[in-house]
């Protein structure tokens, strides 16, 4: 492979690579909204719960009140009892006093129920609490580690970014012109590998001919049925195929 050729497929990695971590940072603000969705679930449970444990506290207490002024008639009826004058007088009386007795057994009963309702839901109430409590840390501590990832993606980033500028830098235009120009058009890989007579692009047959002319070349070569770039990886030739470097023949 020629050196031109050689660059542009690490160049072509590190854009693979830093699109894909450019896509991991995209994906972090919808997973911080997850967890903030999800704790503002538990907020609103718990909020919720506490609206209804107070209608209940206010239900509980209109029904104390009225036990109250169901005594309080109570006693005025009693206190009359004893001023009555006529038995049909004393008779009413009387039922008027039962009918509040019975009111005052359902009033008693039901304050009694709703006070065990109201232990029953304190229970649930505490329990939603420390639910929250836990989800809140574990929020927190969730946006934490997202925020060191993103920044150790970001970083990862600038890495890659840098390698892949000061490389590009290095590669004759001639090379890195079209292969960006294919690179655009195809929006990946504008450059693949032949591999058992195949384009890496395409999966279309590449000519044995053709094969020749990419190992061979100077310049770019490309797939006649994609217009990827090919180029055959060096795994495939047989033994070694970068040369060392001639002692003997000076470079410059
Ligand atoms: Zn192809």
């Amino acid at each position: 492979m020629n050196e031109g050729l050689r660059r542009l497929v690490r160049l072509q990695e590190l854009m693979v690579t830093s699109d894909a971590v450019a896509e991991r940072i995209a994906a972090i603000p919808a997973e911080v909204a997850r967890l903030e969705k999800d704790l503002l679930a538990a907020q609103e449970d718990l909020e919720k719960a506490r609206a209804a444990m107070q209608e209940m506290q206010k239900d509980r207490r209109r029904l104390e009140g009225e036990l109250m002024a169901i005594e309080t008639k109570i006693a005025k009826y009693q206190s009359q009892l004893l001023e009555v004058k006529t038995n049909k007088e004393y008779q009413t009386m009387l039922h008027e006093i039962e009918t509040c007795k019975a009111e005052r057994a359902t009033h008693d009963e039901r304050i009694l129920l709703e006070m065990e309702e109201t232990e029953k839901r304190g229970a649930a109430l505490r329990a939603l609490e420390e639910r929250l409590k836990e989800k809140r840390r574990a929020t927190e501590e969730g946006k934490k580690r997202l925020d060191e990832t993103a920044a150790a993606l970001r970083r990862e980033q600038e890495g890659l970014e840098g390698e892949r500028r000061a490389l590009a830098a290095t590669i004759p235009p001639e090379y890195l012109d079209p292969f960006l120009k294919v690179a655009r058009q195809r929006k990946g890989l504008a450059l693949v590998a032949v591999r058992d007579e195949l384009c890496g692009g395409c999966h279309v047959r590449v000519m044995p001919k053709l094969i020749q002319q990419v190992r061979r070349a100077t310049g770019l070569i490309a797939c006649d049925s994609c217009k990827r770039y090919l180029y055959v990886p060096e795994d495939t030739h047989h033994g070694p195929s970068a040369e060392p470097p001639s002692a003997g023949s000076p470079a410059q």
